[in-house]
């Protein structure tokens, strides 16, 4: 496949749920899979692709999941959100064994542990060639690391949405319980939303619409993926407003 025009990337944000990073344990962190997400990561960043990551909590913590039974929801969200700071520790401590600099910046002030987010900072650390690590979602319950990932992508002008998945598009079934579901090459903002294609969540996708951000849906589990993906090869489905 030809790289179309439209790809050619020279920032972009990552957004890897907590989930792949419980490898097939069932929870929390796998960190031979944190090593193997690095690794691709830093394949890109070496290539001088100015990176942002936000990294779901998922694996640990959900705020509507069952283990959140009975706790208020703003609570049980507060809990998601700092699952998600254990995440980015573990992935920052992955990166930077690998030799990549890089910052972790909270939307909840935590002093010891990181950076607070502060996007002029965070555009600065990007220029200097460091990968910057979004932790704590949008700082705010009712939300998710999705919607986190389009404000921070639209905030730091990002060229690209980059959802790293365990699958290497979007399917018109589910290709684990339907042999032949088929990937779409190319969709619409719309068509994702009309057709509740279950992507992104629906506000992530039309934050994405309204700044008209290209949103990439690849396998992260594939070896060598993301530096394919980021090329404009590969195999993955792009949203994006269809000419
Ligand atoms: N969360 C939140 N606000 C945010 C981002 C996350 O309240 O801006 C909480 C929410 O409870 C969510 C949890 O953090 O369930 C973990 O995030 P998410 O479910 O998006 O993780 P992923 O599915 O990507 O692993």
């Amino acid at each position: 496949m030809t790289a179309p025009a439209e790809l050619a990337y020279k920032r972009i944000l990552l957004k890897v749920s907590g989930e792949v990073l419980m490898g097939d344990q069932g929870f929390g962190i796998d960190m031979n899979t944190v090593k193997a997400v690095a690794e691709e990561v830093a394949e890109v960043a070496r290539t001088g692709v100015e990176l942002c990551l936000v990294i779901g909590g998922g694996n640990i913590f959900r705020g509507l999941s069952k283990a959140a039974v009975g706790m208020e929801r703003s609570s049980a969200d507060y809990m998601g959100m700092l699952a998600t700071v254990m995440n980015a520790l573990a992935m920052q401590n992955a990166l930077e064994k690998l030799g990549v600099d890089t910052r972790v910046q909270s939307a909840i002030q935590m002093d010891a542990v990181c950076e607070p987010f502060i996007r002029r900072r965070a555009l600065r650390h990007l220029e200097k060639g460091r990968v910057v690590i979004f932790a704590a979602g949008t700082g705010a319950p009712y939300f998710t690391t999705d919607t986190a990932a389009a404000l921070r992508a639209a905030e730091m002008n990002c060229d690209a949405l980059f959802k790293g998945t365990s699958v290497d598009g979007v399917y018109t079934a589910d290709p684990k319980k339907v042999p032949d579901a088929t990937r779409y090459e190319h969709l619409s903002y719309h068509e994702v939303l009309s057709k509740d294609l279950k992507v992104m969540d629906a506000s992530a996708v039309s934050l994405m619409r309204e700044n008209g951000i290209p949103i990439v849906v690849f396998s992260i589990r594939q070896a060598g993926a993301l530096k394919q993906v980021v090329n404009g090869d590969g195999i993955y489905t792009v949203i994006a407003e269809k000419n």
